[in-house]
């Protein structure tokens, strides 16, 4: 009786440590923010850096500064960073959100000091050249093209945004307007760089084998300690909630099947409503699984439309957005592709999701957890990801296991919150004929 007792307890103490983020956290005293998290599994280490600034500080007039100055950020100290990188087989990469540039590096352990350093001197000065410059401003104006101009989804996506939003709650597109990237300058750049780039505007994460907490902060010290917080001119966030129903709708000769879409705000901070926030998550993965519950709900429409699409946006400060919409349509009646969508949404505030499919969702992120966790890199992104949308590392660190408690009656009640009161944006694609005098 005891033996099996003690195996329980040693059983239960295994899946505890593993089912929770071992994160801790320090700040210097110019307000560096820094996360650690030991992970002995292998002997490398994540290094990623995140800034608290994104395409909505692009200046006015000057869209798509932030996502170039990421670019950029490659080529700063002549390249040495990125080919002292390459010469230690690291992985790297960058993005640019609405809210976030973030960098990161995976590192042989024995080279972290050296990542520090960098990052460091990428943080106090961006030296810009002017050929790099303009070379880079023609892979950025290919990027637009490739996602944007000669994409119909994607133009149409960016029109959505910028008539829906107001910019500072995240109507503008992260690459930015063309003939606004096309005049960017260099100094522009530098404006960005010298107004965010700050210690106190950024937050450190670092996983792996690190050894002891106390050598991170001696290498903190060491590299940002000298370094001067900055004052950020931070606006005030504007509420993304429009006073009324937005309609937008936008015709191209590109599409050929008409498609809807509902943006529905979320009325809840997540960071605030922790337990709604992931409620909504996994009641969005119910409702994303193929061959399920919506595809009952549409019963003979099926045919006619694809596929419907429940996405949740959090970068949306200072609350969400839920985006739903017809991914295939069939039907090139635009008026009866959003009487489906109405129809479908009607009737899921009827029914809502019953316990086999959370169940059944709740499994699939457990187990996909448990790939997660043996990988350094995807636990960076997800740690990042769950940082910059300004969760808290006490939730953090019991997401997995919070999310596993999450019952049906709570993703039933998320459901009504948010979906009973009508979208704030429909938005609508419709295929337009060529006029040939144009
Ligand atoms: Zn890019």
């Amino acid at each position: 009786m005891k033996r099996f007792l003690l195996f329980t307890l040693l059983v239960a103490s295994i899946f505890y440590s593993d089912a929770r983020y071992d994160l801790s956290e320090f700040s210097l005293k110019n307000g560096l923010r820094v996360v650690c998290m030991k992970k002995t599994t292998s002997p490398i280490v994540s290094f990623l850096i995140l800034y608290d600034c994104g395409s909505v500080h692009d200046a006015i007039s000057k869209s798509g500064v932030a996502h170039y100055l990421e670019h950029m950020a490659f080529e700063f100290n002549h390249g040495k960073f990125s080919t002292f990188l390459e010469s230690v087989g690291a992985e790297t990469n960058a993005y640019t959100s609405l809210r976030s540039i973030c960098f990161y590096e995976i590192v042989p352990g024995e080279h972290i000091e050296t990542v520090f350093e960098h990052e460091s001197q990428r943080m106090q000065a961006m030296d810009i050249d002017e050929n790099v410059f303009l070379a880079e401003k023609g892979a950025i104006l290919e990027e637009r093209n490739m996602r944007y101009d000669s994409s119909p989804y994607g133009a149409a996506y960016e029109a959505l945004t910028a008539n829906g939003f107001n910019r500072s709650a995240g109507g503008i597109s992260v690459i930015g307007w063309r003939s606004e990237i096309e005049s960017l300058q260099p100094q522009d750049l530098q404006d960005f760089h010298s107004a965010w780039f700050a210690p106190n505007n950024a937050t450190i994460l670092i996983i792996g084998d690190i050894g002891d907490v106390s050598q991170m902060k001696s290498l903190a010290e060491k590299y940002f300690g000298g370094l001067e917080a900055k004052e950020l001119q931070r606006k005030p966030e504007e509420a993304n909630r429009p006073s009324c129903v937005k309609e937008i709708t936008y015709a191209s000769p590109k599409i050929s099947l008409s498609t809807v879409g509902y943006i529905y705000h979320v009325p809840f901070v997540h960071k605030q409503d922790f337990r709604k926030s992931l409620a909504l998550k996994l009641l969005l993965s119910v409702l994303n699984q193929p061959d399920s519950f919506i595809k009952k709900l549409l019963e003979h429409n099926w045919k006619k439309v694809g596929s419907i699409t429940f996405s949740y946006l959090e970068g949306y400060f200072p609350y969400g957005i839920v985006e739903v919409g017809i991914g295939d349509s069939f039907t090139d009646d635009v008026a009866d592709a959003e009487k489906i969508l109405a129809g479908v949404i009607k009737k899921l505030l009827v029914v809502g999701i019953e316990k086999n499919d959370l169940d059944m969702v709740k499994k699939q992120k457990e187990l996909a957890m448990a790939y997660k966790k043996d990988d350094i890199g995807e636990i960076s992104q997800y740690i990042a990801q769950l940082l910059s949308s300004g969760y808290l590392l006490k939730d953090i660190q019991s997401i997995d296991e919070t999310m596993q408690s999450i019952t049906v009656a709570e993703c039933n009640a998320v459901l009504r919150e948010v979906f009973s009161p009508k979208p704030v944006i429909i938005s609508r694609m419709i295929p337009k004929e060529y006029d040939s005098d144009l």
